[in-house]
């Protein structure tokens, strides 16, 4: 019997994870980084920057490759509820793997950070901003442009519940807490 207890999230949230959690064997998992497994959004708090909607303009892509980003990144923590999920997926016979859409010259702080985590470091880690194109069964994502893409096309998408991604009602849309 599937241990179902780790999932934090609504009741009709739950149902539509233990559906997809039948017939995972064999599938294709694309977990994102930002947000999803690095809990980036609490270092911009501290920061000062606001985290209520997405994107923030000022938050560029000149400052996602600042000294002040990349310090964020090293201190940001992972999110337990995710790596719950991941856990439960991976006991489940499933293949994950990572895709950012950080720039690509950040691979090995970013390979450092997972593997400091303790787990998962023989994941491939992939770096592009399109993550439908790598054509996972399903995605855990974030990011509202991504999600509503890859919604489009069918996937199922398990959203970590942020402030800036709600309002997706879709049977394929899966929201659980932080
Ligand atoms: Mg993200």
């Amino acid at each position: 019997m599937i241990n179902i207890m780790y999932f934090s999230g609504k009741v009709k949230d739950l149902r539509k994870f233990t559906n997809i959690l039948t017939n995972v064997k064999g599938k294709l998992i694309c977990c994102d980084i930002d947000n999803t497994l690095a809990d980036v959004n609490t270092q911009l708090k501290k920061a000062g920057y606001d985290i209520s909607k997405y994107p923030n303009p000022v938050l560029d892509q000149d400052f996602w490759t600042s000294y002040e980003a990349i310090q964020m990144f090293i201190k940001a923590q992972k999110i337990k509820n995710t790596c719950k999920i991941l856990d439960a997926l991976d006991e489940l016979g499933t293949d994950i793997f990572f895709a950012t859409s950080r720039n690509i010259r950040l691979k090995e702080l970013t390979r450092k950070w997972i593997e400091k985590q303790g787990i998962w470091n023989e994941h491939a880690i992939y770096f592009t901003a399109t993550k439908h194109i790598l054509e996972a069964d399903i995605y855990i994502e974030d990011n509202p442009e991504q999600i509503s893409k890859l919604l489009s096309l069918g996937k199922p998408v398990l959203i970590p519940s942020w402030q800036y991604n709600q309002g997706f009602d879709n049977e394929n849309a899966i929201y659980f807490n932080i």
